[in-house]
């Protein structure tokens, strides 16, 4: 999200409970080291009056607009924004390519050394107080909570990837998917007047079902939220609660097996096709129903497919849903679309047949992948199909497949 995103997401939150935000009041100190910041690190220091980032809702640094975000707001004490500002100064010191901030380690890491890093620096300017022995352990104990908080979120999200996670607490925190954000937001407000992010993820891993139905979209500043195709079916759950446990699981499966499902064979292979005569071209992944069994190797599949691109490539996803007491057949077709070059890139369908699924048994599993489907439901156009056209429509592709696809292209 960019800056103007989350000022909208706040004001909209703010709103909808009645307040106004603040006016920005920056003191004699704060101002001092605000302009000291800007003079050193060359990057403009914005104070806002609500929330942004996760981390300690306080602060953010964005290194491509090289701007810091800083919380002054009057219920926050200016030593503590003092605090923070330190801490993002810190973050443009620091060497971007020494930390994978996209592992749950790094990105911890990385933290951690900012905090480190805030603390040499203040001493440095002669602001050594502002860290004392017991703001520091307060500051360690924060980091570790933020680590088994990722961990946790990691689960729901069926992703390791940090900037991932992150990403989706602050749509939660700013109850950015209205859906889940208003039930998380009266959950916490019990238990917590300012909701953290170590708040939201423990809610997450307590009870799934409350953000499991996340809406998957908000992932991807650039995903086009699409219109097409009939309405989407609501999907109704006759045991939502019981299903999300049961889909939490399986996340927890997906997240751990990340970027590892596909390439290693861990479920079954899935089998890979191009048309060469399609323009755009299409590629196909048939996922054998007789080796899945469940929807964990699904889901990881998709997951994989979708989440792995560069985050700039894929604009829309459609599913094709088919449904009937006989057979269970759910087709994905990925659309791939880019700002200046839409012909040439690929469109993506994933079919898959869900055997076991028809049994009653798995009524859960098959609850559970009618949730998670529907978590893509803003970017993804869901269309209901019987059985018999599915089938025919991939007997059709099936037939005109030029060759199957090598190893390499389906782990390229
Ligand atoms: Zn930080």
């Amino acid at each position: 999200m960019d800056l103007y995103e989350i000022d909208r997401l706040q004001y909209l939150m703010a709103e909808a409970q009645g307040k106004t935000l603040p006016d920005v009041e920056v003191g004699p100190e704060l101002a001092t080291l605000i302009e000291r910041v800007e003079a050193q690190c060359g990057y403009r220091v914005m104070a806002r009056p609500h929330s942004f980032g996760v981390a300690n809702g306080a602060g953010s640094t964005n290194h491509e607009q090289q701007v810091i975000t800083l919380l002054v707001h009057p219920e926050v004490p200016q030593e503590a924004s003092r605090r923070y500002l330190y801490h993002e100064c810190a973050h443009t010191q620091q060497d971007e390519a020494a930390f994978d901030r996209e592992t749950i380690t790094g990105y911890c890491d990385c933290e951690r050394d900012a905090d480190r890093r805030a603390w040499a620096l203040a001493e440095q300017w002669g602001d050594g107080d502002l860290f004392p022995e017991s703001e520091r352990i307060h500051w360690e104990r924060t980091a570790a909570e933020r680590e088994d908080a990722m961990w946790a979120l990691s689960g729901v999200a069926g992703t390791e990837n940090a900037l991932v996670l992150a990403k989706m607490a602050t749509h939660l925190l700013l109850c950015a998917d209205r859906e889940v954000g208003q039930t998380l937001c009266n959950l916490l407000r019990d238990v917590e007047p300012v909701p953290s992010y170590a708040a939201v993820t423990r809610v997450g891993w307590e009870s799934p079902e409350v953000v499991i139905g996340f809406d998957r979209s908000l992932l991807h500043g650039n995903w086009r939220v699409t219109t097409t195709g009939p309405p989407a079916d609501p999907l109704p759950l006759t045991d939502a609660e019981r299903a999300a446990k049961w889909l939490a699981g399986t996340m927890r499966d997906v997240a751990s097996d990340w970027a590892y499902g596909v390439e290693n064979n861990r479920y079954s292979r899935p089998q890979l096709a191009r048309w060469a005569d399609d323009e755009p071209p299409i590629i196909t992944v048939w996922c054998d129903p007789e080796t899945y069994g469940s929807i964990a190797g699904y889901v990881n599949l998709v997951q994989t497919l979708v989440m792995r691109e560069p985050w700039s490539a894929l604009l829309g996803l459609t599913w094709h849903v088919s449904e009937s007491a006989e057979s269970t057949v759910y087709e994905a077709e990925l659309e791939w679309q880019d700002h200046n070059d839409s012909a040439t890139r690929p469109t993506w369908r994933v079919f898959c047949t869900f055997g076991p699924l028809r049994h009653r048994r798995n009524k859960v599993d098959h609850q559970a992948l009618r949730l998670w489907i529907n978590s893509w439901r803003h970017v993804a156009g869901i269309y209901l199909r019987s059985p018999h056209e599915t089938l025919s429509h991939i007997r059709w592709l099936w037939s005109s497949t030029e060759r199957p696809a090598t190893e390499k292209e389906i782990a390229s």
